[in-house]
């Protein structure tokens, strides 16, 4: 405990430093994790494709093994750069500013981090990100927000995935929503289908507003320590 704790605090000495570098390039930045599957990797490279008509934006992406995902992303032609973890199952703020070392974040003004797959430690890990999006598809069941409630608490939206699944899985809507209020009263909860035109709208709407209101004032930046133990 004591070992985890010391990681834990050291990365968000380097976390503080990462968020200070964002807000002096003015660069907003977002991450996303839910487990594998939920979708992140479909939601990012359609969101990528819609904001490059207006902003410059970029993404890391975190993976074990294979660069399967940065390729994918690389067709929205956003730049893209992979961070492969290896045996982490987990992206930490040494392995964002080492990756951003060869980047001029300057020249952007959005930075999309996609985490590893996975619920459990992305929790814990601050990356020096504006906001932390949590995703969660229709097929994975409405009680994940029960099961893993740390990350569901530690982040600012919530978006349900592959909406289109809905009745096909018969996903509990209502349950779904409570349980994600219930680990994280008021946080709010968008559904969205890559498949639907302009189903991602409101996800675009969401971050829109943010956009509108963080990216002009970029001194308004987060401050809370993500560093709770699981
Ligand atoms: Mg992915
Ligand atoms: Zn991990």
């Amino acid at each position: 405990v004591e070992v985890r704790k010391n990681i834990l605090k050291k990365n968000d000495a380097l976390a503080a430093e990462l968020r200070e570098r964002f807000r002096r390039a003015g660069v907003f930045v977002v991450s996303l994790v839910s487990s594998p599957g939920a979708g992140k990797t479909a939601f990012l490279e359609v969101t990528l494709r819609h904001l490059r008509e207006r902003w410059r934006v970029g993404a890391l992406v975190g993976d074990l093994a294979t660069d399967n995902d940065a390729r994918r992303l690389v067709r929205s032609g956003a730049d893209v750069q992979q961070i492969t973890t290896g045996t982490v199952c987990h992206l930490d703020a040494d392995m964002v500013g080492r990756a951003l070392e060869k980047w001029d974040l300057d020249a952007y003004d959005l930075l999309f981090i996609e985490n590893v797959g996975n619920l459990v430690c992305p929790a814990s890990y601050d990356l020096g990100e504006n906001l932390r999006v949590v995703l969660m598809s229709v097929t994975e069941g409405e009680d994940k927000p029960l099961k893993y409630p740390t990350i569901f608490n530690t982040a600012d939206l919530a978006v349900i995935t592959k909406a289109d699944l809905a009745d096909a899985v018969e996903f509990r809507r209502d349950d779904a929503y409570a349980n994600v209020r219930s680990v994280h009263p008021g946080i709010r909860v968008v559904e969205t289908s890559t498949r639907w035109a302009d189903g991602l709208a409101p996800w675009f709407r969401q971050l829109e507003q943010w956009l509108a209101t963080e990216v002009r004032t970029p001194t308004a930046v987060r401050s809370t320590s993500r560093a709770t133990l699981p």
